[in-house]
């Protein structure tokens, strides 16, 4: 049985002041029985780390370098990452693809770093709304998940792997859950094939998660849980997505 897991992905809101009172809001609306983490900007993640001591919430990173340390201005190293307590690291998301210009290969490679320090990776594939309406969605997928599995051979089970369709990403478009579970049942099996133990790794759905649609997508078979940009910024909202990952 796979314990579902909620990770909040911030991306680049907040500042001090709102970060304390939605960190504080948390606090008061835990503990819920599925795992939970926030993926914070760089800078607040030390403040996070305080503002979350003792509690049953994670933290961590929404990217990190593929590179372990040296002339790399504006990089961040995952060793960094580790050293301030993070467990995950959100590397692939697709406007890191999008705007940075990320290949598979590169993700593949911030996943492998993150995995050398104890940091999770929480690896984003995800295809575009042309590449749905082309019929290309497996296709796709598949790719950006080969270059994963391929570069961490026998550690691809310690991943976990986050399907985030693109045209459902902060557009407040959903996949049905039919839609979500049947691209998550693809990502499993290659899994499965690449390692024997893809039944207990973690498949989360990400794209316009809220507080009414959570229940139905995190009660498909192969849906573990979810990342959750907008509705994270909101400890309300995001408390009840968490619930609903019983
Ligand atoms: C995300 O940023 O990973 C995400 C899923 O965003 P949203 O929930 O806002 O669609």
């Amino acid at each position: 049985m796979r314990k579902k897991l909620v990770v909040g992905n911030w991306k680049m809101h907040g500042n001090r002041a709102s970060n304390a009172a939605l960190l504080a809001g948390l606090r008061e609306a835990g503990p819920w029985s599925a795992d939970v983490a926030v993926c914070v900007p760089f800078p607040y993640i030390a403040e996070t780390a305080l503002a979350l001591t003792g509690q049953a919430i994670a933290f961590g990173a929404q990217d990190c370098s593929a590179h372990e340390q040296g002339a790399f201005t504006g990089e961040v190293s995952s060793a960094m990452l580790a050293d301030l307590g993070c467990r995950y690291v959100i590397v692939g998301h697709s406007e890191r693809r999008a705007f940075h210009a990320e290949s598979d290969q590169l993700v593949a490679d911030k996943a492998k770093a993150a995995l050398a320090h104890g940091v999770t990776p929480i690896v984003c594939v995800g295809e575009t709304l042309a590449e749905r309406e082309a019929g290309q969605t497996e296709t796709v997928v598949k790719r950006q998940l080969a270059a994963v599995i391929h570069t961490l051979t026998h550690c691809i089970g310690e991943i976990v792997l986050a399907y985030e369709p693109v045209w459902a990403i902060g557009t407040g478009l959903t996949a049905s859950p039919e839609q979500a579970q049947s691209v998550h049942a693809v990502l499993r099996k290659q899994l499965q094939a690449a390692t024997q133990k893809a039944d207990a790794m973690r498949i989360l759905y990400g794209g316009s998660v809220k507080p009414d649609n959570a229940a139905q997508l995190f009660a498909m078979p192969d849906i573990d849980g979810g990342l959750i940009g907008g509705a994270a910024l909101k400890a309300g909202d995001f408390s009840v997505i968490c619930r609903a990952a019983a």
